[in-house]
């Protein structure tokens, strides 16, 4: 069944799926790290979206925004390193666009991602084609501003095939940030870490949404 928005506790449990789905996905996270990193993303990850899924099931929450938040703050503090810190400022430099909000419907989303895609590219330098997150999280945004009239659990399909694409298109690109960098055009064949995670992310939110 469509619907138009999740409520405070359906956006919870969301939440909650997404750190459920990245715990799981550890040893593809793992993999892809491997293949261009130091392969510590996937126990990272994992690391953080623990911390993330004890902070949620222990708290209570009055609104959409402080679910993001503490999501964000149980990453950064647990996880350490870039990716913690760039991880961390997605969900809150996105849970900052969505002040009050007790629905989030297809433009909470949309606020959330362009605040969170801008958030991250200031705080880690990378741009689209830097062959990192950002290859998944900027055409996850601008989907999302397409999306805006259409029911949540759509808009979330959109967004979340639109992330999928970008870390499917990372696997061309040369690296120019991060570890990957000193790879060069040896980089070229594999899709980015980060970019595999957030195609996670936004598939869980689309799952919870369409079940
Ligand atoms: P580390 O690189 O410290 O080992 P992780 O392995 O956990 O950290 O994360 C690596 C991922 O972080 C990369 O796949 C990439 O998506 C992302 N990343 C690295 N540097 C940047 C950056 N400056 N901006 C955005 N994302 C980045
Ligand atoms: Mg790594």
């Amino acid at each position: 069944m469509a619907k138009e928005s999740l409520d405070v506790s359906e956006s919870l449990e969301m939440v909650k799926l997404v750190a459920r789905k990245i715990i799981e996905s550890e040893p593809i996270l793992t993999d892809a790290d491997r293949n261009l990193g130091d392969g510590d993303h996937g126990i990272g990850m994992q690391r953080g979206m623990t911390a993330v899924l004890e902070k949620l099931e222990s708290d209570s929450f009055a609104d959409i925004k402080s679910i993001f938040n503490a999501a964000g703050m149980a990453m950064m503090s647990s996880m350490g390193g870039a990716s913690g810190a760039l991880f961390g400022t997605l969900f809150r430099s996105g849970a900052k666009a969505l002040d009050g909000k007790l629905a989030f419907d297809s433009s909470s989303l949309s606020d959330f991602l362009v605040a969170a895609n801008e958030g991250v590219q200031a705080r880690g330098g990378a741009s689209p084609g830097d062959k990192t997150m950002i290859d998944a999280l900027d055409p996850a945004a601008n989907e999302s501003l397409q999306s805006k009239e259409l029911p949540i659990n759509e808009a979330l399909g959109a967004v979340a095939s639109a992330a999928e694409s970008g870390r499917d298109q990372s696997k061309d690109m040369v690296a120019t940030m991060g570890r990957a960098k000193t790879l060069g055009e040896k980089s070229v064949g594999h899709p980015d870490a980060g970019a595999c995670s957030i195609a996670i992310i936004f598939r869980a939110m689309a799952e919870f949404a369409n079940n």
